[in-house]
């Protein structure tokens, strides 16, 4: 078998790769080793696709160099995929922060890419293992379970390691070091923080419950909601953070952003000199969550007892809880892998690597990760489209 193009991994950037080289009148080949194509797509924002985000820029990516990802951004747009899922009478809403996500379901999304594909006359072939990929004088031969297959170009979009019960593998790496690139240290991202027992087990009655907070590590925060949970605590804010968090760190939260909380414990005191600390700060959170949280930070007593500095001392428990993760709930939930192929060695215009030319990275498995609201999805789209003008 012969082709122009074969990419391996069927999920949101092969795909979108796969019909711009297929528009483009490559032969175009896409394996998948699972029996499901897009997998992902359709786990994705709760089942309706937070397929993009209206506010997408560089910043909203980690990486080791921030502006990688730059140049396939500005090549293929928020507006563009808007303009292909319109095209296809996608129905969609934002939701908050500039996600966009469908009305329906994220097939839909699925449909698109599929449909996209089979209009660019674009295979697709599931179920094959690929075991080696090798360089020959003119393109690459691939050993498969279908048996040898021959391409000009080969684009590795086989993801990340997150989820590997839905079909993650190290193959990208792998072929990544086999041909003499850099892979960075990868870890789970985008992912919920588990708590020693000491500190789970008086915050276990609050599991289900959540608050909007500010989520510090160093100079990095997030302002959105935290859902505690029986293993330790998840929701957007952590889930953010938990990209820019190390083994070591502290995380800061914050109970009160946007909220000056001495100014009003101080008026409290004048207010309610009789109340106790945990019935005043049952005003701002649930009753629950003040009781085993001023239990937790150790406060107690009438509001008329406490002086400016005591006040300053509770303020400063709500408002900088020092907490410790004993980790994360790792590649098993995690959104997105952190790390991976370093860009270094990938061209920020192709995404060929430069030490072997025909051979294209895209998506998860290079050192670019978005942010929670769609950014992931818009790095898929715009740096498959990036490889499928280039292939
Ligand atoms: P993937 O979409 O993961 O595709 C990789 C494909 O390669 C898969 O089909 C896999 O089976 C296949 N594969 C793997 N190894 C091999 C191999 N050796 N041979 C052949 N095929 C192989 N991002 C957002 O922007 N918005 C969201 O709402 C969102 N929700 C998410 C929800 C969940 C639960 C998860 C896990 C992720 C979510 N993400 C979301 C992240 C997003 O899904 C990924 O960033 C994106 O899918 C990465 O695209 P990709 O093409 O690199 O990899």
């Amino acid at each position: 078998m012969k082709y122009d193009v074969v990419i391996i991994g069927a999920g949101a950037s092969g795909l979108m790769c796969a019909a711009t080289a297929g528009y483009r009148g490559k032969s175009v080949l896409v394996i998948e080793h699972t029996n499901k194509v897009g997998r992902k797509i359709l786990m994705s924002g709760g089942g309706r696709s937070n397929f993009t985000n209206l506010h997408n820029t560089a910043d909203n990516f980690v990486s080791e160099n921030p502006h990688f990802c730059k140049s396939a951004l500005s090549r293929y747009s928020v507006r563009d995929f808007i303009e292909l899922v319109e095209r296809h009478g996608v129905d969609y809403h934002e939701k908050t922060l500039g996600q966009l996500f469908c009305d329906d379901s994220s097939k839909e999304i699925l449909r698109v890419l599929l449909t996209e594909c089979e209009w660019a006359g674009v295979e697709i072939h599931k179920e094959v293992t690929v075991k080696q990929v090798q360089k020959q004088a003119q393109g690459y031969q691939l050993d498969t379970t279908e048996g040898k297959i021959q391409a000009q170009s080969v684009v590795i979009a086989t993801g990340g390691l997150s989820i590997p019960n839905g079909g993650a593998t190290p193959f990208a790496y792998e072929v990544a070091t086999q041909y003499g690139l850099t892979v960075l240290p990868t870890s789970a991202g985008l992912v919920p923080f588990t708590l020693q027992p000491d500190l789970l087990e008086p915050l276990k009655p609050l599991s289900g419950v959540s608050h909007r907070i500010t989520a510090s590590v160093g100079e990095v925060s997030f302002t959105e909601n935290m859902l505690f949970t029986h293993r330790g605590v998840s929701g957007p804010a952590i889930l953010q953070i938990s990209s820019y968090w190390h083994s070591s760190d502290e995380v800061e939260i914050n109970f009160f952003p946007e909220f000056d909380l001495l100014i009003w414990l101080k008026d409290q005191r004048e207010q309610r000199p009789k109340a106790d600390i945990s019935t005043v700060m049952s005003q701002k959170m649930s009753k629950r969550m003040a009781q085993i949280l001023c239990e937790l930070f150790s406060l107690s007593g009438n509001m008329a007892d406490k002086g400016n500095a005591e006040l300053e001392k509770i303020s400063q428990a709500f408002c900088h809880w020092r907490v410790k993760p004993s980790g994360t709930e790792g590649y098993r939930t995690a959104e997105v892998t952190l790390g991976g192929i370093s860009t270094t060695e990938v061209s920020q215009k192709t995404m060929e690597a430069n030490k072997a030319p025909g051979l294209f990275f895209i998506g998860e498995c290079l050192d670019v990760t978005g942010h929670l609201g769609g950014h992931n999805f818009q790095w898929a789209w715009a740096c498959g489209f990036a490889a499928g003008q280039a292939v």
